[in-house]
């Protein structure tokens, strides 16, 4: 591709401006465009990024005059996304760069040091990087007969599991030593057939949480129901991961998630697709996304589950609705890649569906840039600020008025870099 685009350009330069290959320098302006910070919109202003980092934000900026400027009239400039639940494969987090993720939580990874040690050198390094970074539980804590065993053959793995006669703290510090960023716990009572998933025990669960918290690290739980929900808050969960669709959130259990500070990853997409709305065919019929999906998300974004309940969605939505207008933190997170989703694609999905839920355009896409950004601790992204990595995405019109508008994509820069958008 780059090969014909060169050849083009030197047959056509004189009569043509070719938008060619993305500029290799990470130093430039992005001037007269709106900034969503990460909080709250600033109109026509100025953006400087110098050597990989957001240098300054400032309308009455004196730029040099041989500094590279992009004409931001009309475009909104982000943060580079931040998704708070994906499970990365091969390719995925290139996938999720092309959309605009930036940085991805990962929430069940079966690699182990080596894989951590290599997360971790790419996101602290400014180099020229075609990937979004990440960050990993690495296996989660869940008891024998727990989620995902049911799923661990099928991928022809086993998984570690936590027994009751076995050390909490050994088992979490192993997965600290190993790299992990923070901790998942699986609390899922999922009846399968005529078998129950396994979980914790109240007691057990607040005793693994408080081993977490004692190694210095997050406790994201994943809940399946209202119940399990409620016991994970109490025994003292810092997230969690999935929002349950059994019941719509009791008045209680919003208090309750409120007083504790929970945040909550509702994962929204895939409760979507079970049941069975046409999100998935709106967000796959714009051009501009269609054009930048790989084989791997076209054939995820297709996978269903083969049922159709709608309450699972409504329930969702209005549990989502009461608890952000609570004060509870509402974190943007894909679950990708599973049925309905897409590495990177699906968050401009689930920020619709976070609007859907009742947040406003603005507090969606906080939820998927500085509140992740501040709950997971991460201090070099999620806004646009001095000193902050210039990990930025360039959208034409106003995702705060629209938050469709994240859809369309005119520029995505990662460390600096611009990113090439059309899938290989
Ligand atoms: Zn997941």
């Amino acid at each position: 591709m780059r090969f014909i685009i060169s050849i083009l350009v030197l047959l056509c330069a004189c009569h043509i401006v070719i938008a060619a290959e993305p500029a290799h320098d990470t130093s430039f302006a992005i001037e007269n465009v709106r900034v969503f910070n990460g909080e709250r919109s600033v109109e026509s202003t100025t953006v400087l990024i110098r050597d990989g980092l957001i240098a300054s934000v400032d309308a009455e900026l004196e730029l040099p005059s041989s500094l590279r400027r992009i004409d931001g009239t009309g475009k909104t400039l982000l943060p580079g996304l931040i998704d708070a639940h994906v499970h990365i494969f091969p390719g995925a987090q290139e996938d999720a760069l092309r959309f605009g993720v930036t940085a991805a939580l990962d929430l069940y990874h079966l690699g182990g040091a080596e894989a951590t040690a290599a997360f971790r050198a790419q996101r602290e390094s400014l180099a020229r990087v075609g990937e979004a970074d990440t960050w990993t539980s690495l296996t989660a804590v869940t008891p024998p007969g727990g989620h995902p065993s049911q799923m661990a053959q099928s991928w022809g793995v086993e998984i570690p599991t936590l027994a009751d006669d076995e050390s909490a703290e050994d088992f979490i510090a192993a997965r600290l030593e190993a790299g992990a960023d923070y901790i998942k716990i699986i609390q899922d009572a999922t009846v399968i057939g005529d078998t129950a998933l396994v979980k914790f025990e109240s007691e057990r669960l607040r005793e693994i949480i408080d081993s977490v918290h004692a190694q210095g690290a997050l406790a994201v739980v994943h809940v399946s129901s209202h119940e399990e929900a409620e016991r994970a808050i109490n025994s003292g969960a810092d997230l969690l991961a999935h929002i349950f669709q059994d019941q719509v959130a009791t008045a209680e259990l919003v208090t309750l998630a409120a007083e504790h500070d929970v945040a909550v990853i509702p994962t929204l997409a895939v409760l979507a697709r079970a049941s069975g709305t046409d999100h998935v065919d709106r967000l796959t019929a714009h051009e501009g996304i269609a054009a930048r999906l790989s084989p791997a998300q076209q054939h995820t974004l297709a996978a269903d589950f083969g049922r159709s309940r709608t309450e699972i969605i409504e329930r969702a939505l209005e549990s989502v609705g009461r608890l952000h207008a609570a004060g509870v933190d509402i974190l943007a997170g894909s679950d990708a890649p599973n049925p309905g989703t897409g590495h990177g694609v699906t968050m401009h999905q689930e920020l619709e569906l976070l609007v859907e839920a009742g947040l406003s355009p603005t507090a969606a896409l906080h939820a998927a840039t500085a509140l992740p950004a501040k709950r997971f601790g991460l201090t070099d992204r999620g806004r646009i600020e001095p000193g902050l990595r210039a990990d930025l995405l360039l959208v034409t019109g106003d995702p705060t008025v629209d938050i469709t508008a994240t859809r369309d994509i005119v520029g995505v820069w990662k460390n600096g870099y611009e990113i090439e958008l059309a899938a290989d």
